[in-house]
């Protein structure tokens, strides 16, 4: 019914998933979903590519971002900055996918403020020791990078009751469904709806009134 995009937020510790999570989801779902590419200022990991996992960017690029206007929110995330491009989630919202944002908590709190409709969905693994051990099996950080990461765990675990949805990635298959189903069934939700059910409404008193519909 709905026929506009729909903003969601997917939140998570580093190594819980996110990445593989919407992966997985964009190649089963092609036409439901849009991802957005955020900018960062941290180095591309091994087989990452410009403009597809992320815009990568010098400090001064960053910053010259942000003094612009073209950042839709951004935050510092151990040592780097990362912030979603304004134009092209404004141009995927003016479609009808699901445009999935991999963010941050103080990002996801500032697209929230904008756009309160934002539905915002934080990813756990099912331990602290299946986190660890996920991300150091990555292999993509040094054992300080990794701390670092799994310090910041500690404070994002604080701060993740303002989600709406807590999903416990364990079995990936299961996981990627999960979310899609909430997706699915929060779009429908009657306060998203409400601007169809008006144009239901106008229609049906053009017709009583005897006009054609
Ligand atoms: P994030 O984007 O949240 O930092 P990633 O998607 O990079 O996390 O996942 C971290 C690591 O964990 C990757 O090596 C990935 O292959 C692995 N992984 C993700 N989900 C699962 C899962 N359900 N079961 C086992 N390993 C997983
Ligand atoms: P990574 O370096 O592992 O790709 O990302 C580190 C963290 O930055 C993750 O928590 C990820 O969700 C977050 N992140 C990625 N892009 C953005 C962004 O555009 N804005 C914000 N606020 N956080 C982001």
């Amino acid at each position: 019914m709905r026929d506009t995009g729909f903003l969601v937020v997917l939140s998570g510790f580093s190594g819980s998933g996110k990445g593989t999570i919407l992966k997985e989801l964009m190649s089963r779902y092609p036409d439901e979903y849009a991802l957005s590419v955020s900018a960062t200022t941290r180095k591309p990991r091994p087989g990452e590519q410009e403009g597809r996992e992320y815009f990568f960017k010098t400090a001064e690029a960053f910053e010259q971002m942000i003094a612009d206007n073209e950042l839709l929110e951004y935050a510092r995330y151990v040592d780097h900055y990362y912030g979603t491009p304004r134009t092209c989630v404004e141009e995927q919202l003016a479609g009808s996918k699901n445009v999935m944002l991999e963010i941050e908590i103080q990002g996801a709190l500032q697209i929230r403020e904008r756009f309160p409709e934002t539905l915002l969905l934080f990813v756990t693994p099912p331990s602290a020791g299946v986190l660890r051990d996920r991300l150091a099996g990555r292999g993509t950080e040094s054992p300080e990078v990794i701390r670092s990461r799994l310090e910041r765990a500690i404070g994002e675990a604080d701060g993740c009751e303002v989600y709406d949805y807590l999903i416990i990635n364990d079995d990936l298959e299961e996981c990627v469904e999960e979310i899609h189903h909430i997706i699915r069934s929060e779009r429908c939700r009657m306060q998203h709806s409400l601007r169809e059910i008006e144009t239901i409404k106008n229609d049906l008193k053009r017709y009583v009134k005897g006009e054609q519909i």
